[in-house]
């Protein structure tokens, strides 16, 4: 996911490198992600990957179709850019800063399951990285409840909201082969999401 304010676009300083995040009409962003079946070392290699382009293509969230890999990983970091605006500004008191409830940053989310969802929607602008230029008002629940391996395979729980939980759906979105485009049409809560993704114990 990308974001549109102006303090979460900085300049973009490491040259035109190529992207390596895929164009929007590639099959495997409409293809669903398989679950991982052990975090493993290359697991992490590949979630490293994930995170080093999501910098890279300055985006706060990632999900694996967007660099070609069919599985359910997903990279965020929703506060990368304000906490870089932090260190080399400290004294400005006009940076906003998307800080996150969850003080983990960055996120490594592998097999995502929806714990509980909320029924009040909320809009939010949404870019994407697979689609550049892109924004959709999209309407979201303003909270989401998660359950998930983390970067060592250890199962861990996340309640997200505010921006948080606007960049974990879109992602687990991602994983279920939805992008942003299929909300111009004004749909609202993915149910197709809570279908695929939805806690089964
Ligand atoms: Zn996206």
């Amino acid at each position: 996911m990308k974001l549109v304010k102006a303090f979460e676009t900085p300049p973009n300083t490491s040259g035109s490198e190529g992207h390596k995040v895929s164009v929007p009409n590639a099959q495997i962003l409409r293809t669903k992600a398989l679950p991982v079946e052990n975090v493993t070392d290359s697991t992490r290699n590949l979630l490293d990957g994930m995170l080093e382009i999501m910098y890279q293509e300055r985006g706060i969230g990632l999900a694996a179709q967007q660099v070609g890999l069919l599985q359910q990983l997903i990279v965020i970091d929703i506060d990368y850019w304000a906490r870089k605006q932090r260190q080399e500004d400290p004294n400005n008191p006009d940076i906003l800063g998307a800080k996150s409830v969850h003080g983990d940053q960055p996120l490594y989310i592998v097999n995502p399951r929806i714990q509980a969802i909320s029924p009040n929607l909320k809009p939010y602008t949404e870019g994407c990285l697979s689609f550049p230029g892109l924004f959709v008002d999209v309407n979201r629940p303003d909270e989401i409840t998660i359950s998930y391996l983390d970067y060592h395979g250890k199962k861990q729980t996340l309640r997200a909201f505010g921006l948080l939980a606007v960049c974990v759906q879109h992602e687990i979105d991602h994983l279920a082969g939805v992008t942003i485009n299929h909300h111009l049409k004004g749909s609202t809560h993915t149910n197709h999401l809570v279908e695929l993704f939805e806690a089964r114990s």
